[in-house]
């Protein structure tokens, strides 16, 4: 989005939110809903109730709360809608917006709410999603690789003390994020590990709902890293690429699950037979700033990640800067080393800007709300024969 009143770009919006008359009903009967209800602290507004398409739901209640099908929006049609799910995000779509609702008017995600909802009723900055990069080293090599591991020539770990700077400043000014999750590369290669886990855990595990380490499944973790992931709460999101002929062979998701099963250590296991198309980072897609505009507002990506004192919007363009396939762009980041404005950092963070896009959006097919296109996952490739000229 452009920014038309810096500073001030959601006052109206907190002013509709924060009305005590009213009313709300959070769409999504299931965990993330649930969450988002005992989580915050949402004194200040009136939730009538859950709305949820699974009929077996309907008529039952969560904490004293009623859950409606849709049908209940036709009656009250003033009433705005939170949507707090992880499942069949486009079909709510779909339907909110037939029944009138428009998204950041009428229908908001929860991120979105809770980050206008914190900020105006307690001050508090409230972030979606922040991907500490912990390593370039990877146990694959994959062709498509969305941070582009394989063009680099020689990948080292981050250094552990520009970590630490990097996760102090990032909490310097925000109060509370909902995922952090330690990435790579196969951030399992990171000899720091242990002690990047204990340090963010012993800091600042009170300003973290989800606490998490992506692997690629093909590192067993030590008895070491495990009892410091009990010890803060730490799960493993694991990419299962069984599915990659070339690359069975590595696979050790099962014996994984097993270990951490045994050792009551959390996992979400996602099966990642297919990827997205991200395209090729050096074809320019020759897209006008009005089109940019709506594909950057739609696209709406949630991964911000912190690199070198700065808080980078797109993990996608700023792992292109760090392969040297595209040049900074004054929009892409927010400095955080000065004294910041909790606000504009919200709006940042909320996608405001400037321009209203990055330059790298005439480069970048775009995640799943702007892009349908995919590809076979983790096809492997010989290092020497990969170009993007
Ligand atoms: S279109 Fe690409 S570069 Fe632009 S925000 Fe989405 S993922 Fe990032």
């Amino acid at each position: 989005m452009k920014y038309n009143n810096i500073n001030k770009e959601l006052d109206n919006l907190a002013e509709i939110l924060l009305n005590p008359q009213q009313n709300f009903y959070i769409w999504g009967a299931g965990i993330a809903g649930k969450n988002f209800l005992q989580h915050f602290n949402l004194l200040k507004i009136h939730i009538k109730g859950f709305i949820d398409s699974d009929k077996e739901k309907i008529g039952t209640r969560i904490e004293n709360l009623y859950i409606y099908s849709e049908d209940v929006l036709k009656e009250d049609i003033k009433a705005i809608i939170i949507v707090a799910t992880l499942d069949f995000v486009e079909e709510i779509e779909k339907s909110l917006i037939k029944l009138g609702k428009e998204e950041n008017k009428s229908f908001f995600y929860s991120n979105v709410f809770l980050s206008i909802y914190k900020m105006y009723s307690e001050e508090k900055l409230y972030m979606h999603h922040l991907n500490v990069h912990i390593t370039d080293r990877c146990t694959l090599k994959c062709q498509d690789c969305s941070v582009f591991m394989g063009c680099r020539n020689n990948p080292q770990d981050i250094g552990l003390n520009e970590i630490k700077l990097n996760i102090d400043l990032y909490f310097r000014w925000v109060d509370f994020v909902q995922e952090l999750h330690l990435i790579g590369g196969e951030p399992l290669m990171n000899h720091d590990l242990i002690e990047i886990v204990e340090y963010i855990g012993s800091r600042y595990r009170n300003n973290i709902c989800e606490f998490a380490i992506a692997t690629n499944g093909t590192i067993l973790p030590s008895q070491e890293l495990i009892k410091v992931c009990r010890k803060y709460n730490v799960f493993f999101t694991i990419s299962d690429y069984s599915q990659s002929s070339v690359f069975y062979k590595r696979n050790k998701v099962n014996q994984i699950c097993k270990l951490l099963n045994n050792n009551y250590v959390f996992y979400r296991l996602s099966d990642k037979s297919i990827w997205l198309d991200f395209g090729n980072p050096k074809r320019c897609l020759h897209l006008n700033e009005n089109i940019l505009r709506e594909k950057f507002t739609t696209c709406f990506f949630r991964n911000r990640v912190m690199y070198k004192n700065k808080l980078y919007y797109c993990h996608r363009q700023v792992a292109a800067i760090w392969s040297n396939l595209t040049n900074d762009d004054e929009e892409a980041f927010f400095n955080m080393e000065h004294n910041v404005n909790k606000r504009t950092l919200m709006q940042f963070d909320l996608g405001y800007n400037q321009k209203g896009y990055l330059d790298f959006c005439n480069y970048c097919n775009g995640y799943e709300r702007v892009n349908k296109n995919f590809i076979k996952a983790a096809k492997q490739i010989d290092l020497k024969v990969l170009n993007y000229d």
